[in-house]
């Protein structure tokens, strides 16, 4: 028997070793890898600089707590306020933990608790992020949840001002919503949240946790949107599969988090920060970003092109390298069928085939990839 807990439904695939985007199992078969961790690894395997600095932080200390000063957090830490619009970073290890980060600021700095998530949203599996994802799959069982959230429709302009009042600390939101299906926000639903959130003092958190660091072509998804968010929160492609999650806020909601107010003993680990020091550096430079919107076009292209006679084909969408097929039948069993003919893809939602590669993928990788998809889901 295995003595891991059952808690995830594991394909058939054993990992020996990886590089860029090639997966190798334990029996020497290779996989294209279109699923990068989820959206983690947004410059491959093992790059070459990613691992170079990790070495040499290696050599250098592995840990200090934070009653400490580290360099290398300063350093993350301004090149994230530079390159985004908030000014403070907090580092924590995953995505749930910088979401609950956010959800503790935004109660601290409003004095309110009431906080509106949305449909099919994800925010985490932590008993707060648990209670803001809107999803009954994901809480049932674990009630009574927090109560803080109220959840209303993504897209639907009228309800959120129906919704949000005075009481309201803040609006929480994914620009593309990833877990529950790669749906984009709508240009005029952020505009409402904008007007709402400054007719009652509401902050805005915008969990980038999937759609940040380079993965939708910006460096951040609200780039896309002319949005300002109070609050960012980053986790997965930001160390490129070392463990990292980090709270990026405004300047105005600094002082809310003083000494004691929050805290993490492996949060802002150097090995970690060493790595999304690199990641930082080769991601967010204009033509990496460019490179990248040019490969969602010729990617989204071609999966157009060669399945626009497929009438099981409801939809075709994302940004960037963050990617969805929306088929009229459940996405599952097309995973695994990818996986047989060596290509790792990701489903979201019941009926999305989701790709998220990493972004140093390259044009005859792309079309390998869409040959395997297209292949496979015009057999069906
Ligand atoms: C993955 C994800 C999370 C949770 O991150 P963990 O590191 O698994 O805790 C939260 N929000 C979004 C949008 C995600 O995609």
């Amino acid at each position: 028997m295995t003595h891991l807990f059952p808690t995830y439904a594991r394909l058939d695939l054993s990992v020996k070793e990886a590089t860029g985007v090639t997966v190798t199992d334990i029996d020497g078969k290779q996989y294209l890898d279109c699923a990068a961790g989820i959206g983690v690894l947004n410059l491959g395997h093992r790059h070459p600089n990613v691992q170079k600095a990790v070495e040499s932080q290696l050599n250098q200390y592995w840990h200090m707590s934070n009653l400490y000063h580290m360099p290398i957090q300063e350093t993350v830490a301004t090149k994230l306020a530079h390159h985004s619009v908030g000014d403070y970073v907090f580092f924590a290890n995953s995505g749930a933990e910088a979401n609950e980060a956010a959800i503790k600021l935004a109660r601290k700095a409003t004095g309110k608790s009431k906080i509106i998530t949305f449909d099919q949203s994800f925010h985490g599996r932590t008993f707060a992020t648990m209670a803001a994802t809107g999803q009954e799959k994901i809480q049932k069982g674990f009630g009574p949840l927090l109560e803080t959230f109220v959840y209303t429709n993504y897209n639907d302009s009228e309800a959120l001002e129906t919704i949000a009042d005075d009481q309201t600390a803040a609006i929480m939101l994914e620009m593309i919503q990833g877990e529950g299906g790669v749906i984009p926000a709508e240009q005029a639903f952020i505009d409402t949240i904008k007007h709402v959130a400054q007719k009652h003092n509401i902050l805005i958190i915008v969990d980038e946790i999937q759609t940040g660091i380079g993965r939708t072509g910006k460096r951040f998804a609200y780039e896309h949107y002319g949005l300002q968010p109070d609050i960012i929160t980053l986790a997965k492609g930001l160390g490129n599969g070392l463990p990292i999650g980090a709270m990026v806020a405004k300047q105005a909601l600094g002082e809310e988090f003083g000494p004691g107010s929050h805290g993490s003993t492996f949060g802002g680990n150097p090995l970690s920060l060493a790595a999304a020091n690199e990641v930082i550096d080769t991601i967010f430079a204009d033509d990496f970003l460019k490179e990248v919107e040019e490969k969602s076009t010729y990617l989204c292209n071609a999966l157009k092109h060669k399945l626009e006679h497929n009438p099981a084909i409801k939809d075709i969408r994302g940004a960037g390298l963050m990617v969805g097929i929306e088929h009229e039948e459940a996405a599952s069993p097309f995973v695994q069928a990818l996986l047989k003919e060596g290509l790792l893809v990701l489903s979201a939602g019941t009926n999305v085939i989701r790709l998220l590669p990493p972004l140093t993928i390259q044009y005859k990788e792309i079309d390998k990839a869409v040959e395997l998809i297209t292949t496979v889901l015009n057999k069906s």
